[in-house]
């Protein structure tokens, strides 16, 4: 099914679109979705959405959306992702903690 031409041989063990893996998985918690371990099921069930709307909108631009997710990326509050916080703030969390 696969261009066995691609350039990055997915491995193993890491997902091939997010690079999650056993010990950092995604955020709820994934499970492997093939049998090579290469997609996690959050991708999985990503993919299946973006298949569905694609098929199912008169005209959808992948261009259009992947602009749109990378501003909700950028403007969504992660979590899971390292945040440096500025002196103040550190500041703040030591003052309150006592
Ligand atoms: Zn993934
Ligand atoms: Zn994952």
């Amino acid at each position: 099914m696969e261009d066995p031409k691609t350039k990055r041989e997915p491995k193993p063990g890491v997902c091939r679109i997010c690079s999650c893996t056993e010990t950092e998985p995604c955020t709820p918690p994934c499970a492997w979705a093939d049998e090579t371990w290469t997609l996690c099921s959050n991708c999985a069930e990503m993919i299946a959405l973006i298949a569905e709307w694609g098929f199912s909108s008169p005209r959808p631009s992948f261009a259009l959306l992947a602009r749109a997710a990378k501003e909700a990326y950028e403007k969504a509050p992660v979590p899971y992702r390292l945040v440096i916080p500025s002196p103040e703030e550190v500041r703040a969390i030591a003052g309150g903690a006592h």
